[in-house]
């Protein structure tokens, strides 16, 4: 059955199963495209119901990472790595280092990083068996929490899509709703305020409202009401499924982009925002700042260049909606297209150039020293 889920869900390069009993580790580490560079894909801790669970999500989210690293520009490729079991009860030392191990015995075809249940606490113990993790503590090197480079790379997003949508893509006295004020929301209201926007935020958690309100002077809406309010920008910057069927006819705003993940409870729900000419800034294009930050790390962390790689989000979505404009089709199927054809022509490329690895695999090299 795992060969049959394998096939079915895209031609991953590797899938490697990883177990230890002593250790309590059930894991599985899949490796999508390695094209552009090494797979690097944050570990998912999470009480799976059964392997079959642990494994499409493994697989699934392995090649969501591919098409996110190529349409940032990076020279990563995609991987994801899934633990099975409950982060609140069954995390240990000997768990994370066995890990490590595994992930140390691919020689840094696959980087790991932290992902929903895990921490940089967590991170600190696979680190200790192998030099190919990102986002441990800034005191070893790291790049620490990701979410300003992501705010500022949503920012970047949202000023694209004014360009495309209004022909400017200054944010002054523009009104933009936020609805998340968590670590991404946050960030991101500040850089907006600074910007000159107009700012309306919503949190279903009063302390995180009362911590923004206590710095600048936003308008306070119902965490409902917020996605349909009369708007320019919605940013999203909470859950996913955020445009589903009961809110994508009742949008008032002209442009959707935020920070969230899976902003789209389906892709149909794309097609409607389009056909409504609401211009949807595909997640995983608007949200890479987290992905570029870390990259910086593996070059040797600086947070004045991770700041400044994550401008690049303005250009890759202007090319996402050159892409959508020309073929008539929704801006996710242009993302999607954009990050095909950058790895298309790189592998072909490479091939030319017989087989020669480019920069990122000797940066590999600096990260092995990096432990001692
Ligand atoms: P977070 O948990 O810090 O913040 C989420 C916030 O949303 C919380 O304050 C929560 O109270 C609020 N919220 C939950 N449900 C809500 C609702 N119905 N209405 C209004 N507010 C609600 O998470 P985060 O790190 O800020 O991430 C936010 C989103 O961005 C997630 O979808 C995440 O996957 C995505 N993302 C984050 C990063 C990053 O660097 N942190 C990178 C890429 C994508």
């Amino acid at each position: 059955m795992a060969f049959e889920l394998i096939e079915k869900h895209g031609e991953h390069e590797q899938v490697i199963f990883c177990h230890n009993k002593r250790a309590g580790l059930k894991a599985i580490i899949a490796i999508h495209n390695t094209a552009l560079g090494p797979a690097l894909g944050g570990t998912r801790m999470w009480p799976y119901k059964n392997e079959e669970e642990a494994l499409v999500d493994v697989l699934r989210l392995s090649k969501g990472m591919t098409y996110k690293a190529s349409a940032a520009g990076l020279n990563l490729g995609g991987g994801k790595a899934v633990i099975i079991g409950d982060p609140k009860t069954q995390k240990n030392e000997a768990l994370f280092r066995a890990f490590g191990a595994y992930v140390n015995s691919l020689q840094g075809a696959y980087i790991t990083a932290e992902d929903v249940g895990t921490t940089v606490k967590d991170m600190e113990y696979v680190f200790m068996e192998t030099p190919y993790v990102t986002g441990i503590p800034a005191a070893f090197g790291g790049s620490g929490d990701p979410s300003p480079y992501t705010a500022h790379g949503t920012l970047m997003g949202i000023k694209a899509a004014c360009k495309e949508k209004l022909d400017s893509d200054s944010l002054q006295g523009l009104h933009v709703a936020v609805q998340g004020l968590g670590n991404v929301g946050s960030h991101l209201v500040d850089f907006l305020v600074k910007e000159g926007a107009k700012v309306s935020v919503a949190d279903i958690d009063m302390g995180r409202i009362k911590a923004l309100c206590d710095r600048h002077k936003v308008d306070v809406l119902d965490p409902q009401e917020i996605v349909v309010s009369d708007c320019d920008v919605l940013a999203p910057c909470a859950l996913g499924a955020v445009i589903n069927d009961s809110t994508v006819h009742e949008l008032k705003c002209q442009i959707v982009a935020g920070g969230a993940n899976n902003q789209l409870a389906e892709a149909r729900h794309g097609e409607i925002l389009k056909e409504r000419g609401i211009l949807y800034a595909p997640d995983y294009v608007i949200n890479a700042g987290g992905l570029m930050n870390v990259f910086v790390e593996l070059e040797g962390y600086s947070s004045d260049r991770a700041f400044e790689k994550t401008t690049q989000v303005y250009h890759n979505l202007l090319q996402v909606f050159n892409i959508a404009r020309e073929e008539n089709i929704t801006t996710q199927k242009a993302a999607d297209e954009l990050a095909e054809r950058r790895i298309q022509s790189i592998a072909a490329l490479r091939k030319q150039l017989h087989g020669r690895t480019a920069r990122p695999f000797s940066t590999l090299k600096e990260m092995s020293s990096r432990k001692s």
